[in-house]
């Protein structure tokens, strides 16, 4: 699926929402050493060269999360992703509005990947509103753009690629990234 030019070149902060889009969903639960709970996710590798894509282009990323865990932090960390908002109540609109207030940014260019009914409201706002191909039914009414590939399964690789490409940046992107590698 194609992004229009004009709306992918306006866009200036790409956020994520985590569950469903940078993970299948699923969440493993278990219990380390001396029963301490312990909770992983399963992040997909392509998807993370994509987030660097972004920052390559020099778009701003940040992960929007309705659920507070460690495995996030940790991704993020290792992405380099420093805005990761974790709201146990899912309030996504108000942390956003305060993230656009500190960067001086317009609901108009952000673009969200979301998958299920805590990201409808600020996707309802954005200026780019995408989701996955299983996406709960109320957000695919709202979304403008769908990825083929299924959360946590190259979701977010698929969107950054056709968001770059609109942007007519992404075979440069790819061209400087083999570049650097090639010694
Ligand atoms: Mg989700």
């Amino acid at each position: 699926m194609d992004i229009p030019e004009t709306t992918a070149r306006q866009i200036r902060l790409v956020v994520f929402d985590v569950d469903g889009v940078m993970t299948d969903g699923g969440i493993y639960m278990g219990a380390a050493g001396g029963g301490k709970p312990l909770e992983l996710k399963r992040f997909n590798v392509q998807d993370g060269l994509g987030i660097k894509f972004l920052q390559a282009a020099n778009l701003q990323v940040a992960l929007l999360s309705g659920r507070v865990s460690e495995s996030t932090r940790i991704r993020a960390a290792e992405l380099g992703v420093r805005d990761v908002f974790q709201d146990a109540g899912a309030r996504k609109i108000p942390v956003l509005q305060k993230l656009l207030d500190a960067r001086g940014l317009d609901w108009s260019a952000v673009a969200l990947l979301g998958d299920d009914l805590a990201d409808l409201p600020v996707l309802r706002r954005v200026g780019l509103p995408a989701t996955v191909a299983d996406a709960a039914p109320e957000v695919l009414r709202v979304a403008a753009w769908q990825s083929t590939r299924r959360g946590g399964h190259g979701a977010v690789r698929e969107f950054v690629e056709a968001l770059l490409r609109a942007r007519g940046e992404w075979t440069g992107l790819v061209d400087e990234y083999c570049r650097k590698r090639s010694g």
